[in-house]
Formats: structure tokens, sequence, C-alpha cells
């Protein structure tokens, strides 16, 4: 048994690009996978664990994040707010109880997001961190959150 055996939507060696599979972070594959699942669309995931290519301290050479597009029919914008809307409802961790409660840690609060509306299919980058992270990419700039939001409406 391998963490990819506990995967319903991602394969070590199918159709997406990991980099090298084995260093990829088990933890950022169960959420991707959990959030994947709420999503309820195919995630082509294009780049995994890298060793160049990205900005100094990148969760890419720890393995530790994903960049992604997703196929399905809505608009980036669209698709944007809804990964958001899922990720502040997917649990990682119980961290406590009140009245026989769990307090969870959920995925927005641990992870580093990016938007990337000029990729020519718009794209994510998504990263476990432990703690969030917004971000977004415009005319070759790292910009804001909001105002890449503001980009992939039109
Ligand atoms: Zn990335």
């Amino acid at each position: 048994m391998t963490i990819w055996d506990k995967l319903n939507h991602f394969k070590q060696y199918g159709t997406d690009h990991w980099g090298n599979s084995d260093k990829m972070n088990p933890m950022l594959l169960l959420m991707l996978d959990q959030l994947r699942d709420a999503y309820g669309s195919p995630f082509v995931v294009f780049e995994g664990f890298a060793i160049s290519g990205h900005v100094q301290g990148s969760m890419h050479y720890l393995g530790s994040a994903v960049d992604f597009y997703i196929k399905d029919d809505l608009d980036f914008y669209s698709q944007i707010t809804r990964i958001c809307t899922l990720l502040a409802e997917v649990r990682m961790f119980c961290v406590g109880w009140q009245n026989s409660r769990c307090c969870w840690v959920t995925a927005s609060e641990i992870t580093g997001l990016g938007i990337y509306p000029d990729n020519r299919i718009p794209s994510f980058h998504l990263d476990i961190r432990g703690k969030a992270a917004r971000w977004g990419r415009a005319d070759g700039k790292y910009v804001s959150f909001k105002d890449a939001l503001k980009r992939s409406k039109s």
C-alpha cells in the first residue's frame, strides 16, 4: 500500500505530470484528492515536484505543490470562486474538541493558492505550506489575488 492507493482521482503513473511522483507530499495528495472529489470535475496536473523553474523557496521543490487546470464548462472566474468555497470546506485535521464536536483545520487555512488567468489554459497553483497565502499572475508579474481575480472575469 502507498498513499496513491488511497486516492480516488489521481494515479501515480497516469496522465498527470508529477515531476517525480515519489517526491510528492502525501498530505498534499490527500487534500487535492478531497478537493477534486468535492469539485466534481477532472483536474489536470501539469506540474508537481520540480528541481528548477520556480521562485526561490517554492513548495514545488519540496513536492508540496501542484499546478493544474480544471476540465469543465465553467469560466475561470467561476472555477476560482468554487475552489475557494471548497477549500474552506475540506477538513484536514481535528485539532481539539468543543462540546463533543471536532475543531477542524480546513484546507484553506494551510494552503497557498495562486491563480493564473493568463496561462494558455487558465490554471491554479496549490500548495501545503502550513498557513494561508493567496496571489495571482498577470502580464508576467505576480499580482494580488484580487487583481488576478478581476482579470479572470474578462
Ligand atoms: Zn506552482
